[in-house]
């Protein structure tokens, strides 16, 4: 078996190491005998969807975000739809979560239309939403992170968050709301990166593109002990 992963716009879109989740996802399907295979998206590259199971965006500042507008009006953004909607697994970090949604009107008023993949939306304040937070996820998953943001995304009636928050700000600060499920696509504002410190979410993830491509999917189990002792001091220092 084979997961095939597409990192978008590597070069561009890498805050606070978000990158991590490119590895995270690779070990926990190496240490599974699953093969890997992570093709790096970059400007001015074209990729079709149906050639991936996992497709990975990070976070960037505004600047990056308008910088990109071009290149991804020219085929990803029909691309990055088809995958969402063929069910492919994807996570999309902060700024590359806010590129799904309808637009983002950053806090000094330029507007930046995104793909419209998910009917949301985000609009910038001067102040910043920053901290270590947490959010639950529908399967009770206790997600940790950390957000640094100052759009306000706003969720069209019926569109599922990610999960709920636990502290801190989450989508906006005002409905508790955090990210968005959409498919087996998974929005976010957590850095960090997300996935080695929640173990369970990268597995969520994982089981998502093996069940879309192969079928049914029963992952080994993996020590993750140091990952839950990480997570715990998180919690406690942060969180709880
Ligand atoms: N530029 C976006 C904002 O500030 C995203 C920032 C980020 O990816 N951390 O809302």
């Amino acid at each position: 078996m084979i997961i095939r992963i597409a990192h978008l716009y590597p070069d561009m879109l890498n805050l606070y190491g978000d990158r991590g989740n490119i590895i995270a996802l690779t070990q926990r399907l190496k240490a599974r005998s699953i093969d890997v295979l992570v093709d790096q998206i970059t400007m001015g590259k074209s990729f079709n969807a149906d050639d991936y199971d996992i497709l990975f965006i990070g976070g960037g500042q505004d600047f990056e975000q308008d910088v990109l507008l071009d290149d991804l009006k020219r085929g990803k953004d029909v691309q990055i739809s088809k995958a969402i909607n063929n069910g492919a697994a994807m996570l999309a970090i902060c700024g590359g979560y806010q590129m799904l949604g309808k637009y983002y009107k950053t806090y000094d008023g330029k507007m930046l239309d995104y793909i419209g993949a998910i009917d949301f939306y985000t609009e910038g304040r001067e102040e910043r939403m920053i901290g270590n937070y947490a959010f639950k996820t529908k399967e009770g998953i206790e997600v940790v992170g950390f957000e640094n943001h100052s759009g306000r995304t706003y969720l069209g009636d019926g569109v599922e968050p990610l999960g709920k928050v636990i502290k801190g700000f989450g989508n906006n600060g005002e409905d508790s709301t955090e990210g968005v499920r959409y498919n087996n696509t998974f929005g976010t504002y957590s850095h960090g990166p997300i996935l080695p410190k929640n173990p369970q979410l990268a597995d969520l993830l994982i089981s998502k593109a093996i069940e879309n491509r192969y079928g049914k999917c029963e992952l080994e189990p993996l020590d993750d002990s140091l990952e839950e002792k990480a997570r715990a001091q998180v919690m406690k220092l942060y969180i709880k």
